[in-house]
């Protein structure tokens, strides 16, 4: 990615083991994240540019000294964030602190929309999956690298359980993740906020109970409406605006959680002297998603939930600007690359 608008497809050197950590996975899947579409709205015009890609499931091919149990010939998933899986934050299921750890696309490690990636800390950062090169769970395994696990983590966060009412802010592919997530959690009523037919109608069928089209002051009302006036215990935030975030502390419930996973382009939270009257707590953050595949893993192979649902469209790495292009017109909800 260059700048806003500009994202190209280039040719760069293979990439080889560096560290005796490191292993080299050839890409299967890829995807393209709604938190792409911040930069692809706003980066400064650069001229080196930058990787992209955070989310793929790949090929193990070559695996340094030190990244034991991981061999040639293994099908992997990558969470979002890499990470030792073994330091103090790891332990506790913060991977997304880990001491040792980084991000996709900078710092010379590669990004996810290529054709393969250099993964450092590969021992504690890929999962093995079960599954052939061309199994046609791929589409639900890769939602494990990023989305689906952010929908859960803000299910987790919030407290989501068969006694909890769950308004969930947004219908792109973490908002629907998210209602999937709940409902998996064992909620009986799941309120979807979002204006998009085709992408509430999913919704429905991962679970949600109601659709609210209406935003603002008259989505909040909408919701109270169809709450007996209280609001829901538990509010997951899956947008990432200001608007969002005010939606949703005006639709809790008093003594209720906010949690929220949107990337915030906003500073300053409205949490005013009404918000302490009514106990409102707020709570989510970047999901650790390498603490949640394990638990998850086996639904997807079972076929118990298809969270690869949210994938639209599917494209080649040629097509991968004309894919961002797609997303941010809402064309599409959710774009997978099949290099
Ligand atoms: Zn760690």
């Amino acid at each position: 990615m260059y700048g806003a608008g500009d994202v190209r497809v280039e040719n760069v050197p293979d990439p080889a083991l560096q560290e005796p950590t490191d292993a080299l996975v050839r890409v299967l899947r890829s995807c393209i994240c709604g938190s792409d579409l911040w930069p692809y709205g706003s980066m400064p015009a650069s001229e080196k540019g930058r990787r992209v890609g955070h989310e793929f499931l790949g090929v193990v091919e070559d695996v340094g000294a030190d990244a034991s149990g991981l061999k040639a010939g293994d099908v992997v998933v990558a969470p979002f964030v890499w990470a030792d899986n073994t330091c103090d934050f790891c332990a506790e299921g913060l991977q997304t602190s880990c001491r040792h750890g980084g991000q996709w696309g900078v710092d010379g490690v590669d990004g996810g929309q290529g054709e393969a990636v250099r993964v450092p800390q590969a021992q504690g950062t890929l999962v093995k999956l079960p599954v052939a090169e061309d199994s046609a769970l791929l589409p639900s395994l890769l939602t494990l690298s990023d989305v689906f696990c952010t929908g859960h983590h803000a299910a987790v966060s919030a407290g989501v359980s068969p006694r909890t009412t769950v308004t969930v802010i947004g219908d792109g592919a973490v908002g629907l993740s998210a209602v999937l997530a709940a409902k998996r959690l064992g909620a009986e009523r799941i309120l979807l906020m979002g204006r998009h037919k085709d992408r509430t109608d999913l919704g429905r069928e991962f679970g949600a109970t109601d659709v609210i089209a209406e935003r603002g002051d008259e989505g909040i009302a909408r919701i109270r409406e169809l709450t007996g006036g209280d609001g829901t215990h538990t509010v997951l935030e899956c947008v990432g605006t200001r608007h969002a975030i005010e939606m949703a502390l005006g639709v809790a419930r008093d003594g209720g959680v906010v949690s929220r996973v949107g990337a915030p382009q906003y500073t300053e939270v409205p949490m005013d002297f009404g918000t302490l009257m009514r106990n409102i707590t707020l709570t989510g953050g970047v999901a650790p998603a390498r603490a949640y595949i394990e638990e998850l893993l086996p639904d997807v192979l079972d076929g118990r939930i298809d969270p690869g649902r949210v994938f639209d469209r599917t494209i080649s790495l040629e097509d991968v600007p004309d894919g961002y292009r797609a997303m941010a017109d809402r064309e599409a909800l959710k774009v997978l690359i099949r290099p």
